[in-house]
């Protein structure tokens, strides 16, 4: 029988909820607990309200409603009409149940008609919207639009729109990509030119691509507002507010491999009336960078409902399917396909929920710091838990964005390997879940790309001081120390490599454009390495609170342990292929 919750179904996401994520800290931080006329009068009611809110509406509507629509969705898609985009019918469906429930505005500010919940709690409700229907997410997940102008819009700007997000009157789109500005949006050419005589006093003129949701009614533009001779790159690009309408044409609507629920689309801008949000010059590095960090965070909850949804798929084919007169989840092949996929899910939901944690910490102790006064003897504490927060979600937003999708389609995959012949079939859920899977590391930024990032934090050391904070934990259980001892040893392993490469010692002599070669090329194996000795110890400090969790993280930590062996092995021996060596592989003639 299909599950009438998506919320009350799965314990995994239910012990997140509400036995590990430190609400007390976010809600203290944030203002919500501690003081007389707060938001909650005790930690017990706050939680309260969060379970039930995911139970009902989010997980009864996810079940109930948004499940059962995902196949006609996917069926359907999206299409240009006359220079309209039309939706799925059932899709239009999903947006008004949503909108109806009061969930369009989940994290927007009360002031401007949201519920202003914690994005930890907006991250629950993404993973089970996800698990119901992926392609759906990526329109929920467009309150960042929202969040955004509430963040750097002027007053009359956040007056005018944010209620219509929070009312769900309106959608949004997130407009950066052209066809020659994908990973590098430093080369983006769309112009915005000052006109005093169009509303706004800004024109934007383009040509953007795919953009989720083009045809939304508020769009963000990143666009070249600076003389180009005098602000090369990021100096020169800034953050615009375009109304859907006059000057915006959605030219194409491209026909995808999955999430056909989600209309991507080529825009053409024609002059169109644009505001200025925040300050000239400003728009990549600080409005845009914000922006793509709440998405990232919202795809890596994305995976964890398709992990989720594949998982169930294929453990219920697992227990009918009958093959050599045996049910095939008796086979330990097919098994250990099946534990694969649940530990790594697990491991990924830890990983996920502390990523939204630091971000919610960072976000509202630098909203207590903005308000303290310098001289306040509290000032100093808080800034020093700020910083910490902010460096944590500044490595874990890229590296949970890069594990996560990785391992969703590493997890659909085996997913789809458990239902054989079937699993390539249109007829089971699977094969949507896999080709939906298949967009997450690409998009909010390539996997490649995050690495890069998450590598900027990890050669600075945050990683370490993160390690440090849950590897200095002792624990009483013999099967806990024993496998936390395993996972120390591999932490050395791991600080070795770092240091190999920080020191440029220890590794094959090389010229200084080789060693910076060596960063990029070896970022992927030390952001997996990092992101898999980090999950390890978070699942061990889980075993401490329930008790299945300690099989989940020796199998877990068994296979990372393997992997940080294989990656140091490769990096120490100077294994992997540096470019020149590349070429001589790749290109045949001498
Ligand atoms: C379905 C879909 C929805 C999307 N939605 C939106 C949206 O709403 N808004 C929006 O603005 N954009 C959106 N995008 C665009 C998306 O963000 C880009 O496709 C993505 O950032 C990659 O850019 P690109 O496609 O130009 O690839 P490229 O940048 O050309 O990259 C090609 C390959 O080269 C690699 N690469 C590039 N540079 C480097 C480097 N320096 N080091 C290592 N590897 C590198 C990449 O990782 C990739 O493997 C969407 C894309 C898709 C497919």
């Amino acid at each position: 029988m299909a599950s009438q919750n998506f919320y009350l179904d799965n314990e995994d996401l239910r012990f997140q909820v509400e036995k590990r994520v430190d609400w007390r800290s976010i809600l203290e931080a944030r203002g919500d607990l501690g003081h007389p006329g707060c938001a909650y009068d005790s930690l017990e009611e706050a939680v309260e309200t969060f379970r039930d809110l995911l139970t009902d509406p989010v997980g009864t509507l996810a079940a109930e409603r948004i499940a059962p629509r995902a196949a006609e969705i996917d069926k359907e898609g999206c299409r240009l009409e006359q220079g309209r985009v039309v939706l799925p019918k059932a899709m239009e469906q999903n947006l008004r149940d949503l909108a109806e429930a009061d969930l369009m505005g989940m994290t927007l500010p009360p002031g401007y008609g949201g519920l202003g919940f914690p994005t930890t709690l907006y991250t629950a409700a993404t993973e089970i919207v996800s698990r119901a229907d992926v392609s759906l997410m990526n329109l929920f997940g467009l309150q960042g639009i929202a969040e955004t102008i509430a963040k750097f819009g002027d007053e009359e700007l956040k007056k005018r729109y944010v209620p219509l997000f929070a009312r769900g009157e309106a959608t949004g789109a997130m407009v950066l990509t052209e066809p020659d500005a994908g990973s590098d949006l430093m080369a983006i050419q769309t112009r915005a030119l000052e006109d005093p005589s169009v509303p706004g006093g800004w024109k934007i003129r383009g040509v953007k691509r795919f953009i989720t949701n083009g045809c939304g009614d508020i769009l963000l533009v990143l666009a070249r507002s600076e003389d180009p001779e005098r602000f090369s790159g990021a100096r020169g690009l800034s953050l615009f507010l375009v109304e859907k309408g006059a000057g915006v044409k959605v030219r194409r609507v491209e026909e995808k491999m999955g999430i056909h629920g989600s209309p991507t689309c080529e825009l053409y801008f024609d002059d169109a009336p644009a505001f200025l949000i925040g300050r000239r010059g400003r728009g990549l590095t600080q409005y845009v960078n914000w922006l793509m960090n709440a998405a990232r965070l919202g795809v890596a909850a994305q995976c964890l409902g398709i992990g989720e949804a594949a998982y169930r798929e294929a453990l219920s084919y697992a227990r009918e399917r009958e093959q050599f007169g045996s049910r095939i989840i008796e086979f330990p092949p097919v098994a250990e396909m099946l534990v694969e996929i649940k530990t790594t899910l697990e491991a990924m939901r830890s990983l996920v929920y502390r990523t939204a944690e630091a971000v919610d910490l960072d976000e509202a102790l630098g909203a207590r710091l903005d308000l303290m006064d310098r001289k306040d003897p509290q000032y100093a504490q808080v800034k020093k838990k700020r910083d910490m927060a902010a460096q944590t979600a500044e490595l874990l937003t890229p590296m949970a964005k890069f594990y996560t999708s990785e391992a969703s389609i590493r997890i659909t995959n085996l997913a789809l390997q458990v239902h054989g012949g079937n699993g390539y079939m249109r007829d089971y859920p699977v094969e949507r879940l896999y080709r939906d899977a298949r967009i997450t590391n690409i998009y909010e930024g390539t996997s490649q790309m995050q690495v890069d990032r998450a590598m900027a934090k990890i050669t600075k050391g945050v990683l370490e001081d993160v390690l440090e904070t849950h590897s200095s934990r002792v624990y009483e259980s013999p099967g806990l120390r024993s496998l936390s001892q395993e996972l120390g040893e591999a932490k050395k392993i791991f600080m070795d490599c770092l240091d190999a490469l920080r020191s440029q010692r220890g590794l094959e002599s090389k010229t200084p454009e080789q060693w910076s070669g060596l960063r990029s090329l070896f970022a992927r194996r030390l952001t997996e390495m990092g992101a898999e000795l980090l999950m390890g110890y978070l699942l061990l400090e889980e075993g401490e609170l329930w008790e299945r969790k300690v099989s989940v993280a020796s199998h877990f930590i068994g296979e990372a342990v393997s992997r940080v062996h294989m990656h140091a092995h490769v990096i120490q021996r100077g294994a992997a292929v540096p470019i020149r060596q590349a070429r001589e592989i790749l290109f045949e003639a001498s």
